[in-house]
């Protein structure tokens, strides 16, 4: 038998190396996962949608016709962002130098293994490796597609110093999920990864060592389960090792059109008895919001927070970005408000400049950044079937103290964060004003911190995409 083992779980026929060492002496499998350990795969970005939908476009219960990860579209269009990039490096690069060593060793086979089902990706995960082992030899040409005219400072190939290796991203086999044999359906991932270990082990008699790179968490933890009792020869040795989990977002625009497209599809495709889809955004929300940084900040504070009152969960935290409302969601401010608060002047006439820098703030010029401090938590449990559930609320007040502010609630009502909109049925619980007599009646107070936060905010509005 000679080598039958890679050809039965090879995917991609291109890419099939078959080691020029006999079955008896190879020694070492490495296996490398590919998405978010080679390759840095994008997930639905957060930014985009509330949590709920986050899960939904995860989830082949709910797009039957293919979730995010079953649809080659996404993966796709994060390829055709990692050719045009002269910035950023969309393969892991500790990864690939690690790959070209396995590769590089005669007595060891290597190979790509990932859950991704063959019949739906096996065309598109050759052409990603065949393409990016073209571009680390071809220098990147100028905008004018000339040979002649290369850009020596910044158009080179992002991966020139492997121009020169012949291992760079290649593999013994890539293994997609397949069916195999008399297995009616297709396996889980970890049951089809084990499965194949195992009969690699079976099949090379004298295999000393496997080393899997993985991100996720819970399969690092079952490969860890299933090699611990095993023992099949006196000198075996097996290392799983975890690999920080890195990804680069799709760009929103195109993510927003390619979620429009799959949503489309299902329509056209569902059953009767399935649910139509229909995209919609979450009451426009306008305020002041926390950046990335401030977020975690106050995040880490709740936590503290939340075992002090006896919280298990906070409802109103959980979803980015938290802000600081000027209203409630889904109403609307004057624009003569909106546009003093811009200028930091309560005499600014209504100026088309502002509003329209107001509403494109997608550039970073348009932003308006303003400081606050938080000085003040406040919790309040809610009734609920689950155990201890509750909100956290903290208040603040703008750094600089002449900072205008409007908002439309009651006069000398406190500036708090409120938590990102959520979705039913968790929103109705969530507060945006807080006069004295809502705290008293619902016996809430606010509690001062013993060190005060400072964090940074934008202002403008938002809404999530929710199906
Ligand atoms: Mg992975």
């Amino acid at each position: 038998m000679n080598h039958a083992t890679i050809f039965k779980w090879s995917s991609c026929p291109g890419e099939l190396n078959i080691p020029e060492t006999p079955v008896s002496q190879i020694k070492r499998l490495h296996i490398y996962d590919f998405d978010n350990t080679l390759y840095k795969t994008p997930g639905p970005s957060r930014i985009l949608y509330t949590n709920r939908t986050v899960g939904r476009l995860m989830s082949n219960e709910t797009l039957t016709n293919g979730s995010w990860w079953d649809q080659p579209c996404f993966l796709e269009e994060s390829f055709k962002m990692c050719v045009a990039s002269t910035k950023e490096r969309f393969w892991n690069e500790k990864m690939i130098s690690l790959a070209s060593l396995s590769y590089k060793d005669p007595e060891t086979i290597s190979l790509v293994l990932t859950g991704r089902k063959q019949a739906l990706f096996a065309d598109l995960i050759e052409k990603m490796l065949d393409v990016t082992r073209k571009l680390a030899k071809t220098k990147k040409l100028n905008k004018n597609n000339n040979l002649d005219d290369v850009n020596e400072d910044e158009n080179y190939s992002l991966y020139e110093e492997w121009e020169t290796d012949p291992n760079f991203l290649k593999f013994n086999a890539i293994c997609l999920k397949k069916k195999l044999g008399r297995i009616p359906s297709i396996l889980p991932t970890f049951q089809y990864k084990s499965d194949l270990i195992a009969d690699f082990i079976r099949n090379y008699p004298n295999l000393e060592e496997i080393t899997i790179y993985d991100d996720r968490l819970r399969h690092i933890k079952q490969f860890k389960l299933f090699f611990q009792d095993m023992r099949p020869r006196p000198k075996f040795q097996w290392f799983v090792i975890p690999v920080p989990q890195v990804a680069i977002n799709l760009d929103p625009v195109a993510e927003y059109s390619l979620v429009h497209k799959v949503i489309k599809e299902y329509n056209e495709l569902k059953t009767i008895n399935e649910q139509f889809l229909e995209i919609k955004w979450t009451p426009k929300c306008t305020g002041f919001f926390l950046t990335m940084e401030s977020q975690r900040r106050i995040l880490k504070h709740a936590f503290l927070v939340s075992r002090k009152s006896n919280l298990k969960r906070i409802l109103n935290l959980s979803e980015y970005p938290m802000y600081i409302p000027i209203c409630e969601p889904g109403q609307s401010i004057s624009l003569n408000t909106i546009a003093e608060m811009y200028v930091n002047d309560e005499n600014a006439a209504t100026s088309l400049e502002f509003l329209q820098k107001f509403y494109n703030q997608r550039k970073s010029e348009n932003r308006k950044n303003v400081e606050f401090i938080v000085t003040h938590f406040s919790f309040k449990p809610i009734p609920s079937p689950r155990e201890r559930e509750g909100l956290v609320y903290f208040k603040v007040r703008p750094k600089i103290r002449s900072t205008k502010i409007s908002t439309s609630f009651e006069k000398g009502t406190p500036l708090i964060i409120a938590g990102h909109l959520t979705e039913e049925p968790s929103d109705k619980y969530i507060r945006y004003e807080f006069t004295d007599n809502y705290m008293r009646e619902n016996k809430m107070i606010w509690t001062p911190l013993i060190k005060t936060i400072t964090i940074d905010t934008t202002f403008g509005n938002y809404s999530k995409m929710r199906f």
